[in-house]
């Protein structure tokens, strides 16, 4: 790492998701720290294994990473009380999180913050933005904002060729039911298509003969 790099400490929710936003800060002159803090994830055994995936590739790529608080009881008197109000929950859980990242930060002398948040194209981009910004201009901290959401695709082949373990819900149990829902959406969307697909065959051939 160059001498001039600037340090960052990075919120990260996960191994997948920290791939592309660590190597492009790094192309950019920063130095990024990861701060673990996710009491969102559910259940407990689910947060271990991300955690456990995170700081496997961290030690592989000489990355310094920090455990901060895992307050589970303060996410559900926030983040859970507003159940399946999406932009309510989600804006709760960012703030409880990123106001770790910035406490830390603060605690550890880190003037520059961000988080891996924003690779996922299924968080709310602009909720998780209007957190952030509130809570470092609050604590005098300079936000290091990019929009990482191109890079989506790269972060999901490279994880995969990598063998780390990828969830697929974002991590409460809101989101594991609301994931699962869609899945069943899209399988039914599937059927659907495939079905009109087999009738207009049928009615084709039953027309020629
Ligand atoms: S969907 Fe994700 S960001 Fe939103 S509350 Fe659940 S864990 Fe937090």
């Amino acid at each position: 790492m160059s001498s001039s790099s600037t340090p960052l400490l990075l919120h990260a929710c996960c191994g997948p998701c920290s791939l592309e936003p660590v190597h492009l800060l790094r192309e950019e002159g920063f130095e990024p720290t990861i701060l673990w803090s996710n009491p969102n994830i559910q259940p407990a055994a689910e947060h271990d294994l991300r955690l456990a995936t995170l700081l496997t590739w961290a030690d592989q790529v000489d990355l310094p990473v920090i455990v901060g608080s895992c307050d589970r009881t303060a996410w559900e008197k926030s983040a859970a009380l507003a159940g399946f109000n999406r932009e309510q929950r989600c804006r709760a859980c960012y703030a409880l999180r990123l106001a770790e990242l910035c406490h830390v930060a603060k605690e550890r002398g880190f003037t520059h913050v961000s988080t891996t948040l924003v690779v996922s194209p299924y968080q709310l981009f602009d909720v998780c933005h209007d957190v952030l910004e509130r809570l470092t201009v609050a604590q005098g901290l300079t936000m290091v904002w990019r929009d990482f959401r191109p890079w989506y695709s790269e972060a999901t082949v490279h994880s995969r060729e990598l063998g780390m373990y990828r969830q697929n819900y974002c991590g409460c149990r809101f989101s594991a039911a609301e994931a699962t829902v869609e899945r069943h959406e899209r399988r039914d969307e599937r059927r659907r298509e495939k079905l009109a697909k087999r009738r207009t065959t049928m009615e084709a051939e039953h027309v020629i003969r």
